[in-house]
């Protein structure tokens, strides 16, 4: 039996008339790191939303580590150990890199009055590991674009999840950059955190994935590892429409 840290039942989520996630039933198995490719358009960031506590769902169940989050909203959802990132990453940037991730509540209750040691231990260790101890002082409006995105999954490990949604990490993020990216996401993946990554960088996908799922208008049409989901005559059908 496989051991599922996140799974969606029959998830679906309208907008009008449009079914942008259209009955998803995605089981993601602990400890992998999972790919989720497909056009524009396939609903790939609506999955995630849904997911997440963004949006409320049109019908169907999410489970994380075994209980039902279906109803519950973001904050609750992060709070439970499920982390996710967005395709942009937005910090509040009047504040430095360290002012952010000390900005990220753990206890329900917003900090800044007063915020414990141990999580400004946790904010030191995080800058660290990711490298970005040397413009913990810069607002996060003078980094770059690569650079907020690791201050984005900085922010997300201040709750220490043991699942973590990326919305494309690496859009918009130098050659040399996406790299560290990578070995950062690898090294979390190794301390057994579990990803589950949106990406439309094929390279990025192929040396990162154990599984691909493939997206389009709403469903799943393919799923496996990357080499038998690319060369799958449905993926390709997928991406001709592009
Ligand atoms: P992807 O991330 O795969 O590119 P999205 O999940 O962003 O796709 O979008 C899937 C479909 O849902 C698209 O047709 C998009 O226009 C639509 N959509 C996404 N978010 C909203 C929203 N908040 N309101 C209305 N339509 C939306
Ligand atoms: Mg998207």
């Amino acid at each position: 039996m496989s051991d599922h840290i996140l799974e969606t039942a029959d998830l679906t989520k309208t907008f009008g008339e449009l079914i942008a996630n259209d009955g998803i039933s995605l089981g993601i198995e602990r400890g992998e790191v999972h790919g989720i490719i497909g056009p524009n358009g396939s609903g790939k960031s609506t999955f995630f939303n849904t997911v997440t506590g963004f949006y409320e769902s049109d019908g169907g169940q999410v489970f994380f580590e075994g209980t039902d989050i279906t109803e519950m909203g973001p904050d609750e959802i992060a709070r439970n150990g499920l982390g996710r990132t967005f395709q942009i990453a937005s910090p509040f940037t009047d504040l430095t890199v360290r002012e952010n991730l000390l900005s990220v509540y753990t206890d329900g209750l917003r900090s800044g009055l007063r915020i414990s040691s141990e999580k400004r231990a946790r904010a030191q260790e995080i800058l660290e590991q990711l490298e970005i101890e040397h413009i913990a002082d810069h607002e996060a409006s003078d980094i770059s674009g690569g650079q907020q995105q690791l201050l984005e999954l900085g922010r997300i490990l201040m709750l220490d999840p043991s699942c973590i949604m990326l919305d494309e990490p690496t859009a918009g993020v130098n050659p040399a950059l996406q790299e560290r990216i990578l070995d950062h996401l690898r090294e979390l993946n190794e301390e057994g955190r579990t990803f589950v990554i949106i990406e439309h960088d094929m390279s990025v996908i192929s040396g990162l994935t154990d599984r691909v799922s493939v997206l389009n208008q709403g469903q799943i049409v393919t799923q496996g590892d990357f080499e038998t989901v690319t060369s799958d005559d449905r993926v390709r059908e997928a991406y001709l429409g592009e």
